[in-house]
């Protein structure tokens, strides 16, 4: 799990446009923005390239432009906001304005890959991927963590999770249980 939080994810979900939504994360009540690191977005990307949830195809095609951070976290902040408020309704509709702006081919073995890389096409990956799930009913699953300082979203598939992580929130929160209940 050491390899996880050194990376600043708390988990990585088999979902690509989950672990986009969980680039920003709370911890011991501060904030950890991913993407506004140094070259936050191709970091995040190498991350997604290396647990095989980017091709090789999908990688190369997306680094071949450079990208806009300030646009991408503005698009994953109101992802989440629609995720976990409801808000922007125009949210969905929106992403379809994604994929066109930068359409989509199928490699040999299906998989999405954007006709141009950087920002769109980015957007328009992540937003087909979303689309994707949004009509397979997965996102009406998505979660946020139980623990009060962990921001991270995740598939909750048989309505029972809790946590991002059992092992980095399951237990901590478990441990702080524990210590409240000795004081008393
Ligand atoms: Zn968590």
């Amino acid at each position: 799990m050491t390899v996880i939080t050194e990376t600043g994810y708390s988990y990585i979900s088999d979902h690509l446009f989950v672990n986009f939504l969980n680039t920003i994360n709370g911890a011991n009540s501060q904030v950890t923005d991913l993407l506004m690191q140094e070259s936050g977005t191709d970091k995040w990307l190498e991350l997604m390239y290396s647990r095989e949830l980017l091709n090789s195809e999908q990688f190369r095609k997306l680094k071949e432009e450079t990208f806009d951070d300030g646009a991408i976290r503005d698009f994953r902040d109101r992802g989440r906001e629609y995720v976990l408020e409801g808000k922007h309704t125009e949210f969905i509709s929106s992403l379809t304005g994604n994929v066109k702006q930068a359409p989509l081919y199928f490699d040999k073995h299906l998989n999405p890959v954007p006709s141009c890389g950087g920002s769109s096409g980015l957007l328009s990956l992540l937003s087909y991927k979303m689309l994707e799930a949004y009509q397979g009913s997965i996102f009406s699953k998505i979660k946020k963590c139980h623990s009060p300082d962990c921001y991270a979203l995740f598939v909750d598939y048989n309505g029972r999770r809790k946590w991002c992580s059992m092992e980095i929130c399951g237990n901590r929160t478990k441990a702080r249980k524990h210590y409240a209940k000795k004081k008393e």
